[in-house]
């Protein structure tokens, strides 16, 4: 088996929530098939210098998490040092305040990314991702929503943080299962697609699912037009998932898709 590979990120002690909480969002993101390396999952008894070094050396990328506090931490800046001297991709992000000026000198160079634009939090981690050969898309506005009212520093409650991971996770899983339960896989003319059962309707509309985007957990509707004679689903969220969709029942019945 292919060794995993590993994102290191660097904080400072007071941040340590907040590496926790990215460290978990990172490992959702790519489904556990990625290591991440934050300081505090040093188990006592172990060197922990050696183990910050030998996780550094395996780091594929890392991440420094970069409050003001952090800027001011020898052991933050030592790690950078390791990184950028090994040629480690190496994103410094900054928040709860930091500015350019306040970061220590030998990270003023690398190119910094703020957790305070969703833009740069999309762009750092295409960075990251190009260096551990993945192409999972972390959700930059959930990384954003967390970090645009992160202080620092901030009192340690990682097991609340982990329990709303959880709660959200089960909470999008029930959310899937729920509406995919609405809806049966129909066939018209060699296309599939999905139609809202009349009976969980529950005032909405008759419509079509795309069944592309339905398999991959999206609800997209698909827009009906009338092409000689045949009803044409386009789905608007991918155009390549256009299909021939029977609606003619509908239509003959009560002139819905005029
Ligand atoms: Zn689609």
């Amino acid at each position: 088996m292919r060794a995993k590979k590993l994102i290191f990120i660097s904080h400072a002690g007071e941040d340590e929530c907040h590496a926790t909480w990215l460290s978990e969002c990172i490992r959702l993101t790519y489904d556990n098939e990625v290591e991440v390396f934050v300081s505090k999952e040093i188990t006592s008894g172990e060197d922990d210098r050696s183990t910050i070094i030998n996780n550094a050396r395996k780091a594929s990328a890392a991440i420094s998490l970069l409050s003001p506090i952090a800027t001011q931490k020898t052991w933050v800046i030592f790690e950078a040092g390791m990184f950028i001297g090994r040629g480690t991709l190496f994103v410094p992000f900054i928040f709860a305040g930091t500015t350019r000026e306040m970061m220590p000198n030998c990270m003023q160079g690398s190119q910094y990314k703020k957790l305070c634009k969703k833009d740069d939090i999309r762009k750092g981690f295409e960075d990251i991702n190009k260096a551990i050969s993945r192409g999972e898309i972390i959700d930059s506005e959930k990384v954003y929503n967390y970090f645009k009212d992160a202080t620092s520093p901030r009192p340690v409650d990682c097991e609340s943080l982990k329990a709303e991971h959880v709660k959200q996770k089960n909470e999008n899983k029930s959310f899937n299962s729920d509406w995919k339960n609405k809806y049966s896989l129909c066939f018209c003319n060699g296309s599939y697609y999905y139609s809202l059962h009349e009976k969980d309707a529950n005032g909405e509309p008759p419509h079509f699912l795309c069944s592309a985007c339905f398999q991959n957990g999206i609800k997209s509707i698909l827009k009906v037009s009338f092409k000689e004679n045949h009803f044409i689903g386009h789905c608007l969220n991918d155009n390549r998932h256009d299909c021939e969709v029977d609606g003619v029942s509908y239509y003959k019945e009560d002139n819905r898709f005029q």
